[in-house]
């Protein structure tokens, strides 16, 4: 009679993206081993390859305060993060260049 079944009403957001260091939509995996078995995370869509940006987001955490912080850090570090994305590049070239380099030298030097 009194609303014990109250709580199903909570609305979740369903269509919320979250967004990862490379500003791409995160994708969502389920923890199936540990302590965590069960909880859903958001991690970077080139999870475990040399591009992943290492971002790890619990999908329960993502509400209300850490959800606004999120977004509005965005705003400001999409700048910041384009110039660090430019200098990664940047470094990235450098390293294949010195690997090509003591190659040679390894081989012909
Ligand atoms: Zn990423």
């Amino acid at each position: 009679m009194s609303s014990s079944n109250s709580s199903i009403a909570k609305i979740r957001p369903q269509h919320t993206y979250v967004y990862c260091r490379c500003h791409l939509k995160c994708v969502l995996y389920t923890c199936y081993r540990g302590p965590n078995s069960g909880r859903q995370f958001y991690r970077c869509i080139y999870n475990r390859s040399e591009d992943d940006c290492n971002f790890f987001k619990w999908v329960d955490e993502q509400e209300e305060s850490s959800y606004v912080t999120h977004y509005k850090l965005k705003a400001s570090d999409q700048r910041i993060a384009e110039k660090l994305n430019l200098i990664l590049l940047t470094m990235k070239v450098f390293a294949v260049m010195i690997f090509i380099d003591i190659t040679i030298r390894v081989y012909f030097g």
